[in-house]
């Protein structure tokens, strides 16, 4: 709908039409914000949609809801859609085309999966379906799978709502995007606040009784009682459309874009959860299903389509999350991710405070850099704390984007006062130590 929206902006309804098909109920609407809604933080679905069915068309898109795309025909230039309520069908010719069909959960294929009391959570109905679990009295003890940034935040929802919570995932700490050093403060972190959690542990089956999920059986052999399973195990470009349609995919299984955000078919566009971008750090093709790069990616599509002129500068995987007061987020590339592109760095981890020691509410913050050998550029960065302390990653952010040094980080002018962050705020502290061990091991050189 960022496209849509963009491209009319450019073009009025005398010169472009736009049609939209959307198989849900919804336009617009705040997948991010779901876990805050089933955790009662946000009050209504309604607050979760930003823009209506009803007020696109007012703004001349004209948009066909529960009507699913089920083939698209390139040669003859057509999608074919199925209503769903009506169960009507037909096809729809198209001069330019933007695919932006979002991601598709895992399931794992571990027998259990399909029983009652097993949810994903991805779209508005999800919420829908969870809310009316949790409030119906009968649910006590629930068990997350995949210990991801949502299954997290579900985590904490559950949290919320006085449930008690666990998570499994077979990774050895939380959210594995992290280095196992800070992912291991983390976990200690949210364990602190009474989550149970259950690592180095993948799910092999769920456990069912008369139809219904009852518990999660780990490959270790262990039964975890549920009334209610949650799976968070990640996303996968939803692309078996632009497969069967001849729409290239890249070698990362999402939909190959250039700059502008052209598929490599004629007159096909796409954006989102089910394209790839480009890494500016290690040049890789990668999938990211974030929300900030969608509507980037969207607008630049729509820009072109309305006949403007945009590009996408890639993304250096950035993402931030919380599971209650705890925070954690990250830039850059990882320990895991620095090794496989092919550099060498040094790392530099500091335990500081989010304000002045002395300060009351100050939390513990934990940070740490990854700087590249001798030109000490900052190649990432990772926090976990608790309040204030993980925004501080977009200062970082704009750091790795423009190839800044650590000793450039270090001489920046960051704010300061006690209520805000210690003398030598966290960032410039660890910035400092990585400096210092870009020295030594230039001297070892
Ligand atoms: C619980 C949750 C929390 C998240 N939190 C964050 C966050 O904190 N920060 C962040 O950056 N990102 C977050 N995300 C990710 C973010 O929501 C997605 O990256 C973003 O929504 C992707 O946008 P999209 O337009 O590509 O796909 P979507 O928003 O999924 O939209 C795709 C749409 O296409 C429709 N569709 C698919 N196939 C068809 C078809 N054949 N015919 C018709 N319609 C079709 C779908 O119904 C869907 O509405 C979160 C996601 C979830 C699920």
């Amino acid at each position: 709908m960022s496209a849509a929206a963009q491209a009319r902006r450019r073009r009025g309804q005398d010169e472009l039409s736009i049609v939209a098909f959307e198989r849900g109920r919804a336009t617009s609407y705040s997948a991010c914000g779901i876990p805050y809604w089933i955790g009662g933080v946000v009050e209504s679905e309604d607050a979760l949609v930003a823009r209506t069915p009803e007020q696109h068309r007012a703004g001349g898109i004209d948009m066909r809801m529960r009507t699913e795309v089920t083939a698209i025909d390139l040669s003859r230039r057509v999608v074919h859609w199925r209503d769903l309520d009506a169960g009507t069908e037909g096809d729809e010719a198209f001069d330019a085309l933007h695919y932006a069909t979002g991601s598709v959960p895992m399931r794992p294929p571990v027998p259990g999966i399909d029983s009652r009391g097993v949810y994903g959570v991805q779209v508005l109905d999800d919420g829908v379906d969870l809310i009316r679990e949790l409030e119906s009295g009968e649910v006590h003890r629930v068990v997350v799978v995949g210990g991801g940034y949502i299954g997290l935040e579900i985590a904490e929802a559950c949290q919320r709502r006085g449930l008690h919570v666990t998570v499994v995932d077979r990774s050895a700490t939380p959210v594995g995007t992290f280095d196992a050093d800070v992912g291991a403060f983390l976990a200690e972190a949210v364990r602190g606040l009474g989550i149970e959690l259950v690592l180095g542990d993948g799910v092999a089956e769920i456990g069912v009784r008369d139809g219904r999920a009852c518990a999660v059986v780990t490959a270790s052999g262990r039964e975890i009682p549920a009334d209610l399973v949650v799976l968070g195990l990640g996303v996968r470009p939803a692309v078996r459309l632009a497969q069967e349609a001849g729409i290239p995919l890249g070698a990362s299984g999402g939909i190959a874009v250039d700059a502008r955000m052209r598929t490599q078919a004629e007159g096909v566009w796409a954006a989102g959860d089910c394209v790839e971008s480009v890494h500016r750090l290690s040049g890789q093709r990668v999938v990211v299903a974030l929300g900030t790069h969608a509507n980037k990616q969207g607008r630049v599509a729509g820009i072109n389509l309305g006949g403007g002129y945009a590009t996408f500068p890639g993304v250096i995987g950035t993402a931030i999350t919380k599971v209650c007061e705890l925070e954690a987020a990250r830039t850059g590339l990882s320990s895991v991710e620095a090794d496989e592109a092919g550099y060498a760095y040094v790392t530099a981890v500091v335990d500081s405070t989010t304000k002045a020691g002395y300060m009351p509410g100050a939390e513990p913050v934990r940070m740490k850099m990854l700087a590249e050998r001798r030109s000490g550029r900052l190649l990432g960065a990772q926090i976990v704390g608790r309040q204030g302390a993980a925004k501080r990653i977009d200062a970082l952010a704009i750091a790795v984007w423009n190839e800044m040094s650590v000793d450039e980080v270090l001489g920046l002018d960051l704010s300061y006062a006690p209520p805000f962050s210690p003398v030598w705020d966290p960032v410039l502290i660890t910035a400092r130590k990585a400096q210092e061990a870009v020295e030594a091991d230039l001297s070892v050189c």
